[in-house]
């Protein structure tokens, strides 16, 4: 049985897609690695004399809308999603297309065409997952290595046939599969799913490092928010997206002036408008907490904050995948919900509530992973905003005080209503309709809480799991075109060029 850690679920990168732009990012940094062992290449990898990547299926078809070149150019580079100066890496890739030259694991210089080296294969796919790439190496003795990796939603990357790795082999002491697995797990224990979760997370880390490195993730995603709020401008990629969050956090704050709307031509794409420093998100966010109780305006600041992460996203900033980063924003939009204007029942403090949300919402992703898909390519949009959606209202209602029945009748409300919603891109760009579906998937979770919370969960006609198999069974039945290959739906009604390299 595969273990998956809420840190699997929850992590910190780069946009605009966890399966796109992260996955395969990982992909290039394992074969750089693997390469380093392989006696022909040397350590230093100076036996290597050209790299040619190919991508198939999904990524070729979305590949460059979704910055798969840039997100693979990083990896081979020796660049790290998490710790890279996020504006550092964009110049980067534009002198790598510039010089044609590479450093390969930031040590050995070799000559590197982007336009030629990176291949999309739109035509091909590969039967093991939609989102292939195969990586080759061409050494100095003329032998060439090549590896292939999956990338399978999430910012998980797999290689077919590849044992599992040693922290996925670990034994939990409660192994979940299922919903109703979970369910036992608190029967036995006498815990609640929070509980639960944090034992079976002892067996990576101590409650310690679970609970710090939980709240390191949380200020991550909100210095995105806070990032959004006061950036403006248009997003890259062709379509001229103009940025809405700068501009709506102005106007329910009631502040005058142009922030948040950058002149055409005056600035440089995203112009960031407010500095971010530790002391200027508390304040901004005890103004919120202060300013609002109006049902309208709190609805508006959901949005406001979802529409933040995923410009963020689609800017090529720092998220964290909630399960993915198209999806990215709906589970900090609820978090910021509760922490700022929701009343929570109890004695505990907002970080433990915090903490609380990421180990239940977690723990419902991956059942989802376990029991589906979290990959659009796989399983259409209902595997992402419908998961991160389903996600978010476990977690809501958990911290609102729901029982376990409840809890689970909440993420299965949620995602019932994402059941076939397809991926339809426009110009394979993570924005339209993503960017506003975060919005849609956030305010669904809040209600599938609520109406969970009202509800005798024991009557509930539809169980989590049933609701699991279902979204299997349509993502199963889903046409190709509706599952990240803009070759459907919006993306086929509304074209657009996207930027080249
Ligand atoms: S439509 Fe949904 S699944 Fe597809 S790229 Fe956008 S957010 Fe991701």
């Amino acid at each position: 049985m595969e273990a998956i850690s809420v840190f699997d679920i929850f992590k910190v990168g780069i946009g605009p897609s966890s399966s796109h732009t992260m996955g395969p990012w990982r992909a290039a940094e394992q074969f750089v690695r693997w390469l380093r062992e392989q006696p022909e290449a040397r350590r230093d990898l100076s036996g290597v004399r050209e790299v040619v990547v190919d991508l198939f299926g999904s990524l070729a078809k979305t590949g460059k809308g979704h910055g798969t070149d840039f997100a693979v150019l990083m990896g081979l580079a020796g660049e790290d999603p998490v710790t890279c100066d996020v504006e550092g890496v964009q110049e980067l890739f534009a002198s790598i297309c510039h010089d044609k030259v590479l450093r390969l694991g930031g040590v050995h210089s070799i000559a590197f065409d982007p336009e030629k080296s990176v291949r999309f294969r739109m035509r091909e796919a590969l039967p093991f997952h939609a989102n292939a790439l195969t990586l080759h190496a061409t050494l100095h003795d003329g032998t060439q290595q090549s590896q292939t990796y999956y990338s399978v939603g999430g910012g998980f990357v797999v290689q077919e046939n590849a044992p599992p790795s040693a922290s996925q082999r670990v034994r939990l002491p409660n192994p979940i599969e299922k919903a109703r697995e979970l369910e036992e797990a608190c029967a036995r224990t006498g815990l609640d799913i929070a509980g639960v979760v944090l034992l079976n997370e002892r067996t990576w880390r101590t409650d310690h490092e679970t609970r710090d490195g939980l709240l390191r993730i949380w200020q991550t995603m909100r210095e995105c928010i806070f990032r959004g709020c006061h950036t403006g401008g248009e997003l890259p990629g062709g379509l001229r997206v103009t940025r809405r969050a700068a501009a709506m956090n102005h106007k329910l704050l009631g502040i005058a002036g142009p922030v948040g709307k950058v002149p055409p031509g005056a600035q440089p794409l995203g112009e960031t408008v407010a500095r971010l420093t530790p002391e200027s998100l508390d304040v901004w966010c005890k103004g919120l907490r202060a300013s609002d109780s109006d049902f309208q305006n709190i609805m508006k600041w959901v949005g406001c904050f979802a529409l933040a992460v995923n410009e963020e996203n689609a800017a090529f900033g720092r998220v964290v995948t909630a399960p993915t980063n198209g999806a990215a924003g709906v589970i900090p939009a609820v978090m910021m919900y509760m922490d700022l204007f929701a009343r929570r029942p109890g004695e505990k403090s907002n970080e433990e509530a915090i903490v609380d949300f990421m180990l239940v919402a977690g723990e419902l992703g991956s059942l989802f992973k376990k029991g589906a898909t979290i990959s659009a390519a796989m399983g259409g949009c209902q595997a992402e905003i419908g998961v991160s959606s389903a996600m978010a209202a476990g977690g809501l209602a958990y911290c609102l005080g729901a029982n376990t029945q409840q809890v689970l009748m909440a993420a299965e409300i949620a995602m019932e209503h994402h059941l076939g919603m397809t991926c339809d891109p426009i110009g394979g760009l993570v924005q339209v309709p993503c960017i506003e579906r975060n919005t849609m998937g956030a305010i669904k979770a809040i209600m599938a809480a609520n109406i969970a919370m009202e509800s005798d969960a024991s009557q509930a006609k539809v169980h989590l799991d049933d609701v699991i198999a279902t979204m299997w069974a349509t993502a199963k039945d889903m046409h190709t075109k509706y599952k990240e290959t803009a070759e459907g739906g919006l993306a086929l009604r509304i074209s657009v060029s996207v930027s080249e390299c």
